[in-house]
Order: structure tokens, then sequence, then C-alpha cells
């Protein structure tokens, strides 16, 4: 793995604090479409009538049931699931670390199988939400982020790394693992969960990263979650956020097909060309008509908006009554987030009292519910924290090395 300098503007600073592992040469699954899995059979001699059926019951033992080897998966003959193990692999990423949030977040710390030269896989941030009725997973898109919100702690740090397909849908499975959401496997007593529903029932891509710069992988991990003979999560309960990479707005809905969240931030362009600094290159208004323009968008398929308070810089009512104007005819939800304040960071969260007077002109508008609660602060595993808390770790260690290695 590598460790990544938090500084902003110190992008050359990539230090592998950890030495190459044997490379493991056999081809993952995880991530590949039916199609894929099929070719894959066929190249190790798998016969043209059976790669489909065999495909499908690989799929199903993956995503249905839980299976991370081929040796559980008796509906295949013993010689087939021998000479499936010595070409490919269901390993999970290693989780490195759990922390569990006093209200009940996960974050887990995952690190992704060594590549095929023996070099570290990255690190990746997955957390885990429990609501009364619903369990969300809040899954990473990108290792680190190339742009460069001002108020975003992923944007201090280099992008290291696109993950594949296999590794952004992993995240699901590992998350399953850990609840116990896969058949005869039980979900741990010390943890706090949804009393109804599925254990897993939402994903929102909104960890590290912004998912449309990854699009493809994206995608074909989207399409694993929603699969109907998988994991089979409605894509109504998929939240897909960007701060706006608007080319790729009308893809996203017609090639991913699931719910769409807008960074916005701010409704002048002066003062999201500093917050969001992509708005330089697609302004508010190029924006929001990709957005009237989001394929499917309806009142029952609403895009939305998300709405970072910061104090003193996008808080006045005046900025409230703006926002209401800004998004006038197009089907919106209005998500306002407490900033989840970061060492260094530079920005305050609006005072509450504000945030209500805010919250309060939005509400009058027809946007019910707006304010979102910070989950799992005390982690950094809030919106905007994330990789921060190993990312400080891994540099106090570094320091440390140093120091023994100096003494
Ligand atoms: N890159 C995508 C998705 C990841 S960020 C995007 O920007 O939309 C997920 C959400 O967290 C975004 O709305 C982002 O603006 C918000 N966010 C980032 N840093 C934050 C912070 N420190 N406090 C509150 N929200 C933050
Ligand atoms: Fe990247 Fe999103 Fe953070 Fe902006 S808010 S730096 S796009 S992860």
């Amino acid at each position: 793995m590598v460790s990544l300098d938090i500084s902003r503007g110190n992008a050359a600073s990539l230090t592998p604090v950890t030495s190459a592992v044997p490379a493991d040469t056999r081809r993952p699954l995880v991530g590949l479409t039916r199609a894929e899995i099929a070719g894959a059979l066929n190249a190790i001699g798998v016969a043209d009538s059976a790669v489909r059926m065999r495909a499908n019951q690989i799929w199903h033992w993956i995503y249905v049931r839980g299976a991370t080897d081929f040796a559980p998966m008796t509906t295949i003959a013993r010689d087939l699931r021998d000479e499936l193990a010595r070409h490919f692999t269901l390993a999970r990423p290693e989780v490195v670390d759990e922390q569990v949030s006093s209200d009940g977040t996960r974050k887990w710390l995952l690190r992704m199988a060594p590549g095929v030269t023996g070099a570290p896989g990255p690190e990746i941030e997955t957390v885990y939400i429990p609501e009364e009725t619903r369990g969300t997973l809040c899954v990473s898109s990108q290792v680190g982020c190339t742009l460069t919100c001002s108020f975003c702690h992923t944007g201090t740090q280099p992008l290291a790394r696109n993950p594949t397909a296999g590794q952004i849908a992993s995240q699901l499975l590992v998350a399953r693992d850990a609840l116990g959401e896969w058949p005869k496997v039980s979900a741990p007593t010390d943890a706090a969960l949804p009393r109804q529903g599925r254990l897993l029932s939402n994903v929102v891509v909104m960890g590290m990263g912004e998912p449309l710069y990854n699009f493809d992988n994206v995608k074909a991990a989207l399409a694993i979650a929603s699969d109907n003979e998988g994991l089979s999560l409605s894509k109504r309960r998929i939240t897909l956020s960007t701060s706006g990479v608007v080319p790729m707005i009308a893809r996203c809905g017609a090639e991913i097909g699931v719910m769409l969240a807008i960074s916005l931030h701010a409704v002048r362009d002066e003062v999201r060309d500093q917050l969001v600094p992509i708005n330089r290159k697609y302004p508010i208004a190029t924006l929001l008509d990709a957005c009237r323009a989001y394929p499917g968008l309806s009142n029952a398929r609403r895009i939305t908006f998300e709405y970072v308070m910061l104090k003193g810089v996008n808080d006045s009512i005046a900025d409230a009554k703006a926002l209401v104007r800004l998004l006038a005819g197009i089907p919106a939800k209005i998500n306002l987030i407490p900033f989840n304040p970061w060492p260094g960071s530079g920005h305050e969260c609006s005072d509450w009292e504000q945030i209500e007077k805010f919250a309060e002109v939005v509400n009058r508008a027809g946007y019910a519910s707006p304010v979102r609660t910070p989950r799992g602060r005390d982690i950094m595993a809030a919106c905007g924290q994330l990789k921060s808390e190993t990312i400080r770790k891994r540099a106090k260690e570094r320091r440390a090395e140093q120091a023994a290695g100096a003494g």
C-alpha cells in the first residue's frame, strides 16, 4: 500500500511503506459480467455448451450465497471446482481496520489484493450507516480525488488509483460478510442494525472520489449491485453523488440508471468556483440544465441537491431563498449537510440556529426534512472525512519509524 501525504499540493509525496508481497496470478471473478465469466471459463477449456450455465452457477454462488472460494460450490463437479480454483480467485479485500462509532456507524478500511506485479493493492474506506428501517453503505469510487473541493478532506489527497469494478463491488460483499447477511449465516449480536428490512438495503456512492471520473468501473459495479439474480438492490435505493461532471450526467442516467445527487453547495458561481472548483469548467446554469435533462427524472424520481452548511460562506437567508428559486421546476430534494470539520480545513460549520433558519426557508418552499444528521463523526466516517484518520495514523507511524531509524 502507499501512504499519501495529506498536505494540499503535495501530489508527489507517495511513500511506499510496506514491501511487495508475492503476486497472485489468478484472475478475480468478482466484478466481471456473466458474459465475461463465461469467456473466462471458455478460455480454460470449459465446453461452449456448458459455459453459460456454469457462469450462472458461479454468479449465484458469489452474489446470492456469498461464496469466497470454489470449494462450497456443490452444484459444480469437484474436478471443475479444483480447476477453477487454480485459475480464478474470489478472495475478498483484506479488512485492515474496523471502527465502530458511538452511533453504530461502522467504517472499514479495506486493502485490495496486490496487483499481478506484486505491488500492494490500494486501500479504500467503506462506511455502513444503520438506521431504524434501512442500512446504507457508503462506497468509495476512487482512492483519493483529483478534485479539490475546499471543504472536503478526500480532496486534499492526490488521486492514487481508480479501483476496478470488482474492487468497488467487493465493498458490498465485505459489508454483507461483516453483517452476516448471507443465507445460513447470522448477523452479529453486538452491532447496531436496522430493525426491519434488509441489513444492507441502500447504497450511496458518496465515499472517496468522483464516481463519474471512474465511470465504467462504477457502472459495472452498480450493475452487479442491482442485478435481480444477485445482490438485487433496487436502482431506486442506489444514489450516485457527483460534484458536477456535466458531460457524464446524461450517460449516468441512461447507462447506470440510479438516483442522482448533485453536490451543489452554492447558489452563485463566484462562491461555487471557490468551494467546488469543477464549477469553473461547468458552471451552475450548465449543471442545472444537465439535471433538467436527466433521464427518468420525475416527481417520483427526484434529484437530491446536497448543500454543505459553511459558516459565513453559503448559509445566509438570501442564499436559502436563491437556492429554492434556482431549483424551481426541477423535481428535487434538498439535503442540508452540517459541515464535518477536519484539521486545517479553514471552514467552520454554520451555527445550528442558522441551519434551522435556512432549513425553514427550504421547508416553506415544500422540501421536507432536509438536514442530514452527521453520522460517525467520532471515527472520521462522516461525509468528506474519509481516509483522513488512516492517513494521519500512517503519517504518525511513518514519523515514528523514521525517528526510530534515525536513532
Ligand atoms: N465526489 C462526489 C461524491 C463523494 S463526496 C461528490 O463530490 O459529490 C459526498 C458528499 O459529501 C458530497 O456532497 C460532498 O460535497 C460532501 N462533503 C465533502 N466534504 C464534506 C465535509 N467536510 N462535510 C460535509 N460534507 C462534505
Ligand atoms: Fe472529490 Fe467529492 Fe471531495 Fe470534491 S467533495 S474533493 S469531488 S470527493
